[in-house]
């Protein structure tokens, strides 16, 4: 799972919008999505597994996805989880974040890296270990497709039944030449098979699909398509970003040796626009772009580095262009 991947809520930078911006409802917004299903304000509380990743650990490639910048993630293993277990580590966050947004409800959130790269005793001890601190409502776990064997899901499945889980799937691109530059290693079959399996044995199960705008090697209609996979695949929500170029990426290599053109703040909108208007009305959409966490470490799109003014201007022209969720599956 890509480090980019940040809860508004979460965020250090995190400052409501001003009273002035009141938007039209445009698309199915998280929070929403997080009253209706706890009824409350409830945050996720970023755990570190200790897992890797087989882009990572030599079995696909050793220095990850092109794009990841594993060392910005708030739960990157190495800054903050190592030699804390689940349990300390959720112990340690919640009064912070209790204080900061006067949370009622709390989601584990195994963020970064590959949270389910482990054989299934270990998992289990790791979700349950979160599941039994009193405060937690359930988990929140990151991963890639091509990393949930069935005894795998069959475990996020028992713990669904009687626990929320939601399962952010890095799904990234559906095009595969994308993910062939993104280095992802693994095609968009991979992705659709086991999106079309999890909604088959892990029914209970809420899962949320990872997508990434703006690689030079996207084709046009891709949101529209994205879109209309998910519609018909049983997924519960979508997660989106631009691509960013950070430093200590291979990206940040091919950057400065080959500059590539990444995508204006209005050319991503258009992106999210073309996505949101074929989506189903009943998929959330937990966020609509990512701020780089560490500014100075993102060399492109500048507009990266900051949270709310790029999330104001988009909600502004989604707002101005009529943006509806799922307006193109009613007119065609
Ligand atoms: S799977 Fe790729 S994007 Fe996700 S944490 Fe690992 S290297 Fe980063």
């Amino acid at each position: 799972m890509s480090p980019l991947m940040e809860t508004v809520g979460n965020s250090p930078q995190a400052t409501k919008p001003s009273a002035k911006n009141q938007w039209t409802e445009t698309h199915y917004p998280y929070s929403r999505y997080l009253e209706e299903t706890f009824g409350g304000k409830t945050y996720k509380i970023v755990v570190a597994s200790g897992l890797t990743c087989p882009t990572r650990d030599g079995t696909i490639a050793k220095a990850g996805c092109a794009f990841c910048d594993i060392r910005g993630s708030s739960s990157y293993f190495g800054k903050q989880g190592r030699g804390a277990s689940v349990k300390e580590q959720i112990r340690s966050r919640m009064p912070g974040v209790e204080k900061r947004f006067g949370a009622k409800g709390y989601l584990a959130y195994f963020q970064s890296y590959t949270n389910t790269y482990s054989d299934v005793n270990y998992l289990r001890e790791i979700y349950e270990a979160a599941l039994s601190e009193p405060e937690i409502s359930g988990l929140c776990i990151g991963t890639r497709p091509d990393c949930l064997p069935d005894p795998v899901i069959d475990l996020l499945e028992e713990l669904a039944t009687t626990h929320y889980v939601s399962l952010e799937l890095g799904v990234q691109s559906f095009e595969d030449e994308s993910l062939l530059w993104l280095e992802r290693g693994h095609d968009s079959k991979c992705s659709i098979d086991m999106l079309a399996k999890l909604r088959v044995r892990a029914p209970t199960v809420h899962t949320c699909v990872h997508l990434m705008f703006g690689q030079p090697t996207d084709t046009e209609g891709g949101p529209a398509e994205a879109a209309r996979i998910l519609n018909g695949i049983g997924v519960r929500g979508a997660k989106l970003h631009q691509l960013m170029v950070l430093e200590h990426t291979k990206l940040a290599d091919l950057y400065r040796r080959e500059p590539f053109k990444t995508l204006t703040l209005e050319e991503y909108t258009d992106q999210v626009i073309e996505f949101v208007e074929n989506l189903s009305p009943s998929i959330y959409i937990e966020r609509l772009s990512a701020t780089a966490s560490h500014p100075d470490e993102c060399l492109a799109p500048k507009w990266s580095c900051n949270r709310w003014d790029p999330h104001n201007k988009m909600r502004d022209i989604m707002t101005a262009r009529g943006c509806v969720q799922g307006k193109r599956l009613i007119l065609t």
